[in-house]
Order: structure tokens, then C-alpha cells, then sequence
């Protein structure tokens, strides 16, 4: 099972806990409130687009 990240905004805490992904919620283990999933955001950097130097036009 895959690792999640959750986050409870009582204890501003994040847990990592392995759950199922159709899982959302978590009990937190301190307060016991609901914590929500976090979605980690991992972004690969992409082909940035470089100017090329045109030449200008001879008359
Ligand atoms: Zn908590």
C-alpha cells in the first residue's frame, strides 16, 4: 500500500500513514480528529522555451 500524507488542522500536525488510496480522511492518533489527505505536489520541471536570435532583415 502506498504511503499518504495527512494533515490535521487541529494539531497542525502532518502524519504519513499507509492506506489505502480511496481512503481521504484519517483519524488523527493525537486529537483524534479528522485529518485530510495531502496531496504532494511533485512537478517535473519542463523544456523551457529559449528565444533564439533572429537576424534582421537586410535590405
Ligand atoms: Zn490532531
Amino acid at each position: 500500500m502506498p504511503l499518504f500524507e495527512f494533515y490535521c488542522e487541529r494539531c497542525e500536525k502532518k502524519y504519513e500513514e499507509l492506506c489505502s488510496s480511496e481512503q481521504n480522511t484519517l483519524q488523527c492518533p493525537d486529537c483524534g480528529k479528522e485529518a485530510k489527505k495531502v496531496f504532494s505536489l511533485f512537478r517535473t520541471g519542463g523544456p523551457a522555451g529559449g528565444g533564439t536570435a533572429s537576424s534582421g532583415c537586410g535590405g
